[in-house]
């Protein structure tokens, strides 16, 4: 599976459409200190279903959307398009590429969407925690995590394993079903 593109509208400082593609390799993002570097990572996070307003540097979830420059006015929609080889079906379900996209309104509208599809925020989450890639996961490590993952208490470090380790999803499932 491959991150191929990544489409952004009106979220934080990006209000064109603007598209990024990540070809095979690696890819590094650099540009001057409030360039954007750090908003394409939370886009990333967000679209992948992030819920935390305060993890993205924003009070409520209504601060991804572009909030206007002096130059120009505020936008009332944000939108994130992810899209994702996936012709090994690493990601549990059958298309050859995979589009995620999450849409916010000003209003409070939020629209999720699989290949078009609209759909639940849970069934993005789902998608994303059985591959190992799930917001929680430590595939996006963000300034500060290393070092709280060294001071962390042994039982969150714990949670740290068992997430790598694939169990995480597992432990979720358990709680879930008890809950019911
Ligand atoms: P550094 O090198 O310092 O880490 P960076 O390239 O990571 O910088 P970001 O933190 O991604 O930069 O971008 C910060 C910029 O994004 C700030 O100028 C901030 O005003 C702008 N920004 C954040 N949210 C919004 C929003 N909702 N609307 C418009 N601009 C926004
Ligand atoms: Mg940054």
């Amino acid at each position: 599976m491959q991150l191929k593109k990544i489409i952004l509208k009106g979220f934080k400082s990006f209000p064109e459409k603007t598209t990024l593609e990540f070809n095979q390799g690696v890819t590094a993002i650099v540009g001057p200190n409030g360039s954007g570097k750090s908003n394409i990572i939370e886009a990333i996070r967000w679209v992948m279903g992030e819920q935390s307003a305060k993890t993205l540097r924003g009070d409520r979830m209504n601060d991804v959307i572009f909030s206007g420059t002096n130059e120009r006015k505020p936008l009332n929609i944000a939108e994130v398009e992810l899209i994702l080889d996936n012709s090994d079906h690493y990601l549990g379900i059958e298309y050859e590429e995979v589009s995620i996209l999450r849409r916010i309104s000003r209003t409070g509208d939020s629209t999720y969407m699989i290949n078009q599809q609209e759909c639940r925020l849970r069934d993005i989450v789902d998608l994303f925690m059985d591959s190992g890639l799930g917001k929680e996961s430590f595939s996006v490590i963000s300034q500060g995590k290393v070092e709280a993952i060294f001071n962390s208490k042994p039982e969150d470090r714990r949670g740290i394993f068992e997430e790598a380790a694939g169990v995480y999803k597992y432990k979720v499932r358990k709680q879930d079903a008890e809950k019911k």
